[in-house]
């Protein structure tokens, strides 16, 4: 498996990917660690996790930089990254118990029900490059928590990371079956998720892998958590606060190079706010450094694989054709590396790719509106529902519109962005389940009634 590094053509590194033998062994170490692993008190996972955050809190640059060389995010949003992976250990060392305890229910007098939140296994995690440290401290620090442990199949872009992050558990001193890295293509996934040993799986990426994961989970009846794509809308009312949405929004969309579930990726401004909403977000993304990731104060490095950059030009190209605008950016820039400028369309088209499907690089879609009504019905015009995001200076009407969209989640004069503390996931096209808060933790657990009399 080669790493190559997206900024300039290179090859990083290669790895073998695992035989099959390998891969057995690696099953049959998580299966046989779960059963001590589950049996641990909760206290000693939860000071585990500790350890974790410091082992990432100490070597955060090295990390960081694995993850710039892989998939070309600036170095900045790389240790950023690793820092909000150990605020995620932070948060289940100190709440995991909380959020695990029984709940009790009414029972009749002499009786007592309750239920118990009890470790499902090895749980297979398929995870994406975009954020490849937190999409896998998210599954990882609350399930492991838990008592399952993990087995993961990162992108096949980022080995490198893969064994970064098994080696961090090690290195805090997790049993070596409680969290390993497959190094596998996704052609050799189904086999895995078959095997009895595998109890659950959670996917983070594509509709095309969630449905492929799903569907084999579903043939073996095993549970599944799917973190999909998103289409968000960013609503911008007449009321709003215009600069300080056009400059969340610009990094809303541009930050990780676009390459985000949760980026605001198609914007909706009320016809009163649109010119001066326009100008200042136009300005905002023309003031962004495209560069090398590895400099400090580069805001956008490359796109993270060639091919990907060439499908978002086609979404741009097919979506001009159609008849939209661009306004600034639109053309890959004329260097080496797989860099595209950030560039925003109007006079976007219903049903064009940038319109109407996920656009995963730094390219927005900007719609003018007549009014609040027409804004949540452009809003909801879409199979995605990850997260909105809502500009109002009056907060009922930001509740009151929030409630009308079809999302996992809506932010109020904020970026949506995920947060340890409070549950992520989707709706419709975007995936089912929660990751995070007490919600996260309690997917993979088998809830176990226990009636005593
Ligand atoms: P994929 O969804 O293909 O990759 C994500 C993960 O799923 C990788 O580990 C991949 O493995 C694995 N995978 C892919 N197909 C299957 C399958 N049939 N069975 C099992 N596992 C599978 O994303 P891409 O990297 O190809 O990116 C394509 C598009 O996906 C992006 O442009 C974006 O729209 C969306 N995406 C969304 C993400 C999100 O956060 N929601 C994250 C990444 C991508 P392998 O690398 O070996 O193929």
């Amino acid at each position: 498996m080669d790493a190559v590094n997206p900024a300039t053509g290179e090859r990083v590194d290669s790895y073998d990917a695992h035989t099959e033998h390998e891969v057995d062994d690696a099953l049959e170490r998580a299966s046989v660690d779960f059963e001590d692993w589950r049996e641990r008190p909760m206290r000693d996972r939860e000071r585990l996790l500790e350890s974790v955050a410091d082992t990432l809190r100490e070597n955060e640059g090295e990390y960081a930089e694995t993850m710039t060389r892989e998939m070309g995010k600036p170095v900045e949003q790389a240790v950023a990254e690793v820092e909000k992976c150990a605020l995620c250990c932070d948060h289940y060392a100190e709440h995991a118990s909380a959020y695990l305890g029984a709940d009790h229910h009414p029972s009749p007098p002499g009786s007592s029900a309750k239920t118990v939140h009890e470790p499902l296994g090895p749980v297979l995690a398929v995870m994406p490059w975009n954020f490849p440290f937190w999409q896998v401290f998210r599954f990882a620090a609350p399930s492991l928590t838990a008592g399952n442990v993990g087995l993961l199949k990162h992108a096949s872009n980022v080995p490198g990371c893969a064994l970064a992050i098994e080696s961090v558990f090690r290195d805090a001193g997790y049993p070596e079956g409680v969290f390993q890295s497959l190094l596998i293509p996704s052609e050799r996934v189904e086999p895995v998720l078959a095997d009895d040993r595998v109890r659950a799986a959670t996917v983070t990426g594509s509709g095309p892998a969630g449905r492929a994961v799903a569907a084999t989970a579903g043939d073996h009846l095993k549970k599944t958590v799917l973190e999909l794509g998103g289409s968000d809308p960013f609503v911008v009312l007449d009321d709003a606060d215009v600069a300080a949405a056009a400059e969340t929004g610009a990094w809303a969309r541009n930050q990780n190079g676009g390459q985000s579930c949760i980026a605001a990726k198609r914007f909706v401004v009320h016809t009163d706010v649109y010119d001066e909403f326009l100008r200042r977000f136009t300005d905002e993304f023309e003031s962004l450094v495209v560069g090398d990731p590895m400099d400090d104060g580069t805001d956008l490095g490359p796109q993270a694989r060639p091919e990907l950059l060439s499908d978002l030009h086609d979404q741009v190209t097919a979506s001009v054709d159609a008849g939209a605008t661009v306004v600034t950016g639109g053309e890959p820039l004329d260097r080496a590396g797989a860099f595209y400028p950030p560039t925003i369309l109007t006079d976007v088209p219903e049903g064009c790719p940038v319109d109407s499907e996920e656009t995963f690089g730094p390219v927005a879609a900007v719609y003018e509106v007549a009014d609040e009504s027409s804004a949540v019905e452009l809003a909801n015009d879409t199979e995605f529902g990850l997260g909105a995001s809502v500009w109002t200076e009056d907060r009922d009407r930001g509740e009151r519109v929030a409630g009308r969209i079809d999302a996992g989640c809506v932010y109020v004069n904020q970026l949506v962005k995920s947060d340890p503390r409070v549950p992520f996931g989707g709706v419709n096209d975007s995936g089912y389940g929660r990751e995070l808060a007490g919600a996260g933790i309690r997917e993979f657990v088998n809830r176990k009634t226990v009636w005593v009399e």
